[in-house]
């Protein structure tokens, strides 16, 4: 008998909460998705016929298990690890690892989901995956960090590989933690080999990598309103976070001639009227990179303002780039934002914006960015960086970014292609379906299974 092409959104989504209950971030994510796509599906039997959204949603496989470890004081403790494998029809898992002691299941899923779609934007071979554990880094020595990197990959090691799986980077996963974990996998497999992204430049890490995500931010948020006859130079930015993807927004932003606010972290945030400078930024570096202290403490070198407990939002600004966690635009926020006239938000963080921030953006008229398309760059250099292990090549500076700015224009290009909405281009709409179809074409080819 032949299913009907008609896939309701509202028993889609009771569908998938039925199956994932509790898992609030993850139905946040697909629901995001599925606005989308399923209008699309209806117009395109295939998709429906096979039931692609329905299959897209469900893990391939999730691995969870545990992580002890030694501290410091002789005592033993405890962690779970996970790595949810999401989907590798176009190529190998790939997708960051999270060190955070709130990490769920749920913020797993979700990121996996949305990794999927990302990595189908870039244009290379790369599946969607994430993992990480729920351990908290904040305030360990760097010998326990060692430890629990170590024990972590013991588990590891044996579901990943160059051609499986390949992980990185992600909240309180920097270049050390990466290290240590690739030191282990290497001792541990006798391989040398690009198993993980975001190595040192010395064993097989690619230029540009530390950079990447905050750069391909900035290139995308250029595309976009060169798109729109507007520009970069001159204008007004509020930052939120400190640590990898805010560093190098913030870098970008400054050498494109923009005005940069506010930075942040999980405490409070800065807020400099006269603009974050070089100078500055390299006490952010100093500060969160190398003395792992709070961003309150700019304000002992710099004249700024500090906001504890609160996020940048309310600061009047032209533009908004996001780059700490997800849900951290929730709708009153979005709608300071909107209320003091901005133009534009580009996701650096996974989901950082609610859907119902991004329905006040999209009435107001704001151009939204969403991270699947904004903040690709990291993993677009990921990508580039497993080439060059498989080539045993290193390319140069220049090479990486000129291929990262290519590749974001691409992006730009696919969204513009399939968000055309009239005379406004849906920048997620776009994202979502040039990401899906990829994907889902390549599960059809596969077969049902
Ligand atoms: P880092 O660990 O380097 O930095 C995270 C920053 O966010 C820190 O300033 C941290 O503050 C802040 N933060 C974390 N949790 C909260 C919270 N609950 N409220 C407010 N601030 C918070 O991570 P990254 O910069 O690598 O990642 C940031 C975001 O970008 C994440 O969503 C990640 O998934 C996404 N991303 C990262 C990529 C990468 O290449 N690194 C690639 C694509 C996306 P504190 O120091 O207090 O913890």
């Amino acid at each position: 008998m032949k299913m009907t092409c008609k896939i309701r959104l509202d028993e889609f989504m009771a569908g998938l909460v039925r199956r994932n209950p509790g898992e609030t971030e993850f139905h946040q994510a697909v629901y995001e998705v599925a606005k989308d796509v399923l209008p699309f599906v209806e117009s395109r039997p295939i998709y429906c016929e096979n039931r692609i959204l329905e299959r897209m949603t469900e893990p391939d496989r999730i691995i969870i298990f545990r992580v002890s470890w030694e501290d410091d004081d002789g005592n033993i403790r405890a962690n779970r690890g996970y790595r949810v494998q999401f989907n590798n029809s176009i190529g190998p898992y790939k997708g960051g690892l999270r060190f955070d002691k709130g990490l769920t299941l749920s913020i797993l899923k979700f990121l996996g989901f949305e990794q999927t779609f990302k990595n189908s934007l870039t244009g290379l071979p790369l599946g969607g995956a994430k993992g990480g554990a729920d351990f908290n880094p904040k305030g360990k020595s760097e010998h326990e960090i060692m430890r629990f990197c170590q024990s972590f990959m013991n588990e590891l090691f044996r579901h990943i590989g160059p051609n499986t799986d390949i992980p990185a980077g992600d909240i309180g996963v920097g270049a050390r933690e990466v290290s240590y974990m690739f030191g282990q996998y290497k001792r541990l497999t006798n391989t040398v080999t690009g198993t993980i992204t975001g190595k040192g430049l010395a064993f097989g890490g690619s230029m540009i990598r530390t950079e990447a995500t905050g750069y391909g931010l900035v290139y995308l948020a250029d595309n976009i309103l060169k798109q729109h006859k507007n520009g970069l130079e001159g204008k007004t930015a509020l930052v939120s976070g400190s640590g990898n993807v805010a560093q190098y927004t913030i870098e970008k932003l400054i050498d494109s001639g923009v005005k940069v606010l506010t930075a942040s972290d999980s405490s409070g945030f800065v807020y400099d009227k006269d603009g974050i400078d070089k100078e500055k930024l390299a006490l952010i570096k100093q500060l969160k990179n190398v003395e792992r202290k709070r961003i309150s403490e700019y304000t002992k070198t710099f004249k700024a303002e500090y906001h504890e407990g609160q996020k940048p939002w309310k600061v009047p600004s032209q533009l908004a780039f996001p780059c700490a966690t997800q849900n951290e635009i929730l709708e009153l926020d979005a709608k300071a934002l909107a209320d003091n006239g901005c133009l534009a938000v580009a996701e650096g963080a996974n989901m950082p914006v609610s859907n119902e921030g991004i329905d006040i953006f999209e009435k107001a008229g704001i151009l939204f960015a969403p991270a699947k398309a904004a903040n690709a760059g990291g993993v677009a250099v990921s990508g580039l960086e497993m080439t060059q292990n498989s080539m045993r090549l290193s390319w140069t500076r220049k090479q990486i970014d000129s291929r990262l700015k290519n590749i974001m224009k691409h992006i730009h290009d696919q969204c513009v292609e399939h968000g055309q909405n009239g005379n406004v281009i849906n920048y997620r709409k776009g994202a979502n379906i040039a990401g899906f179809i990829k994907v889902a074409d390549a599960m059809i080819s596969f077969g049902n299974c």
